[in-house]
């Protein structure tokens, strides 16, 4: 609420509410995915009386938590969390563009062992998902998705607009606009909930792209990206507008909450090029063709990059400590020095992680259930902790008001997956890592570990009671108490009710 106004106060690690009202009487749970808010953002604009239904359906009645999403702060794959309780790393997706050393090959211009989920190619992030997983549609039969990529266990026609959705993604990037498609998938999930009667789904997944997209084209605090902040309010409006009118509002639980946030674009450091100036034969996308390269480049955000490189021109699998500084020892050095990169992180020996920055390096160990973080130099990472081994249920409280929230739990988690490049570099807020390949420029960036990357909003109208800093991984096992399911799959996070 903002004080003064009769509105609910936001504070930063969330509104505890002295009681939580779950009843048991929640029949619909809808997960309103605003692509790319900020929480500083969402707050002024409410302060200021911008988002009039987001403060009365959400604010006055229920919660405001902000958490922190994942690395990389990534669309797509920032939605892993939220549906299936997973992180990128543990679901082996580390960006949206990624390569698998043992089966990147090269056979007359034909490569084979990467993927890009850029364009049509998104059609495949759903069967790259393990089968060690579940997501909420399985967990839930009978949801509903507007527009998602990740959609195992939905119904034939219970997922709305996933494979239809080239034409717009073409459209709204070149236009630089996504209002119109936010527009066309609310009117067609209002046709649906109409249609329904009383047989509505359980649980819906509705992923918004308007003030993502105008972020990237504009800038975060653009006047036209406050204006995508305000469809998506009315948009909030109409939708409880719809809910109440066949009769479910009371029985709803309905969430916000954002897969990133977003920084201001000023420079772009061209990394390929960088490799290319040192002599490596890049991969990259979307130039697929190629007959040979020792080194490729992928990147999410675009202030992430996973780095790939060969080990005496073999590509078989991901590069450690002393193999990788003996051979690359050059570029990760280049890479070090450049004012544009944060710091770059890769694997150690005995299973560590390096962390390099031109301040410090720091190494990353876990020992059963702690994390052993020590640095020589300055901590790369700027965390300040009070000791050199921190419990993982400590990770996030001891570091979520850092320049980097929850750094050992999310460094740690990408280094999972075999298909986290041998190097990951993250660019400093102003740059990003991307120069010749994006067009149109883009204004803005994500996919890094800063705060201004990884701090999201959480809302929910009805109020949950969990105190302390949370994830956006907890809105799963907040979603599955909601509507009583019961994973059969293991699952990270907790339940914020
Ligand atoms: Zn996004």
């Amino acid at each position: 609420m903002i004080p003064g106004q009769g509105e609910p106060a936001i504070t930063g690690a969330g509104t505890p509410s002295p009681v939580s009202t779950r009843t048991g009487d929640i029949d619909l749970a809808i997960l309103l995915l605003a692509d790319g808010f900020r929480p500083d953002v969402l707050k002024a604009l409410c302060a200021s009386g911008d988002l009039p239904n987001i403060t009365r359906h959400l604010l006055a009645e229920g919660s405001y938590h902000e958490g922190v999403t994942v690395l990389p702060s990534v669309t797509n794959v920032a939605y892993l969390p939220m549906l299936t309780g997973q992180y990128p790393g543990t679901a082996n997706i580390p960006g949206i563009r990624w390569v698998e050393k043992s089966r990147f090959t090269f056979n007359n211009g034909v490569v084979k062992g990467h993927r890009s989920y850029i364009g049509p190619a998104h059609l495949r992030f759903n069967g790259d998902l393990p089968n060690g997983l579940e997501t909420m549609f399985e967990l839930c039969p009978g949801s509903l998705a507007i527009r998602s990529d990740i959609h195992r266990g939905l119904a034939p026609g219970f997922s709305r607009f996933h494979g239809s959705s080239i034409p717009f993604m073409f459209f709204s990037h070149y236009l630089k606009r996504a209002d119109f498609i936010d527009k066309f998938v609310l009117g067609s999930l209002l046709r649906a909930l109409r249609k329904m009667d009383d047989n509505w789904p359980r649980f819906i997944f509705f992923p918004m792209l308007d003030v993502d997209t105008a972020s990237h084209a504009h800038g975060p605090e653009h006047r036209r990206t406050l204006d995508a902040y305000r469809r998506i309010d009315a948009a909030v409006g109409t939708l409880v507008d719809r809910l109440r009118r066949i009769g479910v509002w009371d029985r709803t639980h309905l969430l916000l909450s954002s897969d990133h946030g977003h920084t201001e674009t000023a420079e772009h450091l061209d990394l390929s090029r960088l490799l290319s100036h040192l002599g490596y034969r890049v991969f990259e996308h979307p130039s697929i063709f190629r007959r040979v390269a020792d080194a490729a480049v992928a990147i999410s955000g675009n202030s992430f990059a996973n780095v790939y490189v060969s080990s005496d021109g073999k590509w078989e699998r991901p590069s450690v400590g002393d193999e990788l500084e003996g051979e690359h020892g050059r570029l990760l050095e280049a890479l070090r020095q450049r004012t544009e990169i944060e710091w770059i992180a890769y694997r150690h020996s005995g299973g560590a992680i390096k962390i390099v920055s031109r301040s410090g390096t720091a190494l990353l160990s876990k020992d059963c259930e702690s994390y052993i973080y020590g640095y020589d130099g300055s901590d790369p990472l700027q965390l300040g902790l009070p000791r050199t081994a921190i419990h993982e249920a400590d990770a996030l409280e001891l570091t979520a008001d850092t320049r980097f929230p929850d750094a050992l739990e999310q460094i740690w988690q990408l280094f999972t997956s075999q298909r986290t490049g041998d190097i990951v570099v993250t660019a400093r807020p102003g740059y990003d890592l991307r120069g010749r390949r994006e067009w149109p420029e883009h204004r803005s960036s994500h996919g890094a570990l800063c705060s201004e990357h990884m701090n999201v909003p959480i809302l929910s109208n009805r109020p949950l009671s969990s105190s302390g800093p949370v994830r956006t991984v907890d809105l799963f096992p907040t979603i599955i108490e909601s509507l009583n399911l019961t994973p059969a799959k293991p699952h990270s996070g907790r339940s914020l009710w």
